[in-house]
């Protein structure tokens, strides 16, 4: 149980630092969590919960439209009037990011690694819709979109515009913030839902929704253990990046919180062949939760994650027993993309 006083310096903290982040709402919140009932019966014990960010309402949803809220607030506070960010041509970030711009009536540029791709779907398709300009690097190398996301910025500043720059996939402390609120959020749920989770599992990409996620849990001081599955980088070299978005966003809190690599232990090796890529694992992980639950995980993160998850959970290298798993969304990667990935047989009537 939650001793009163916890509970009481917990909504002290909440309301101190919710009024130190400006968020601009751009959808229905609390998004739901749900006991998933029949996953669960499989489980051996384990109760597992779903934090239904996926249902964002905004933009075709996902985590990211949570820490667009917060730039969309800075932003506006900078009088700009334009967002360039980038990643992929399939990635959930500057989709979302397209809307953001579309709903506040400022101009937006993609910038996307590698060259344009020969079809138009997912994401991409949705991007384009949006009218977002678009900006390939013709170089295969990720962090090419770092370097042309700031000669964009500059050339937009040239020509009289006032660009916003937000890093590829959204990995930022204006982001990291939008995650600290999505922990107040579920905290406040799971004592209104009567839950004491033990463990959260989340997939990483960029890492800042992990740092949000990491400082929440420490400000209000939660005994929730974070499994957190990387799905493109080195669990290494995202844990340092976790590790430093989360120090940055705590210095701007006026913490001295120092975060190291041994607070943000990531797991590896559910990558499968490469970032968006789907996996023979993934693919098993979504079939079985779809045809569980009725909800849909995406091959490019939550699929993976939830195959870590499982894979470890059967292995017993998990003792926690009420998990909520946070479905960050991602479902557009659904429909990109040819081949039968999820090796689907023909029912027979
Ligand atoms: C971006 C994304 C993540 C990971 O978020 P990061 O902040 O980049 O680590 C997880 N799930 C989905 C669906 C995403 O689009």
């Amino acid at each position: 149980m939650i001793s009163e006083s916890e509970n009481r310096h917990r909504h002290e903290v909440i309301e101190r630092i919710t009024t130190q982040i400006s968020r601009h709402v751009l959808a229905h919140y609390p998004t739901p969590l749900m006991r998933a009932k029949r996953l669960s019966e499989t489980l051996d014990g384990t109760e597992l919960w779903f934090k239904r960010d996926d249902l964002i309402s905004f933009g075709l949803g996902g985590n990211k439209i949570r820490g667009l809220e917060v730039m969309l607030a800075d932003a506006l506070a900078k009088n700009a009037n334009w967002l360039v960010t980038g990643a992929s041509v399939q990635s959930n970030h500057v989709r979302a990011t397209a809307a953001v711009a579309a709903y506040a009536g400022m101009g937006c540029t993609a910038v996307y690694w590698g060259k344009p791709p020969a079809t138009v779907d997912g994401n991409y398709r949705v991007t384009k819709m949006l009218e977002a300009a678009f900006h390939f690097t013709h170089d295969d190398d990720r962090a090419s979109v770092d370097t042309h996301i700031q000669q964009v910025t500059v050339k937009l500043r040239e020509q009289g515009q006032r660009p916003y720059a937000i890093p590829r996939g959204g990995a930022c402390v204006m982001g990291v913030f939008g995650h600290v609120l999505a922990v107040f959020e579920l905290y406040q749920q799971c004592l209104a839902q009567g839950l004491e989770p033990d463990a959260v599992v989340l997939a990483v990409g960029s890492g800042g929704t992990y740092a949000g996620w990491l400082l929440g849990i420490k400000l209000l001081n939660l005994p929730w253990k974070m499994h957190c599955y990387t799905v493109s980088r080195e669990p290494e070299q995202v844990s340092q990046q976790v590790a430093d978005l989360a120090t940055e966003a705590a210095a701007l809190l006026k913490l001295d919180w120092i975060f190291g690599v041994s607070d943000t232990p990531v797991h590896g090796g559910f990558i499968g062949q490469g970032y968006g890529i789907p996996s023979p694992e993934a693919a098993e992980a979504i079939k079985r939760v779809g045809r569980t639950e009725g909800i849909l995980l995406d091959p490019v993160y939550t699929g993976k994650a939830m195959a870590g998850f499982l894979h470890e959970l059967q292995s017993k290298q998990f003792d926690a027993k009420k998990i909520i798993f946070v479905h960050t969304g991602g479902e557009p990667a659904f429909f990109s993309g040819k081949g039968d990935w999820l090796n689907t047989s023909h029912r027979a009537v």
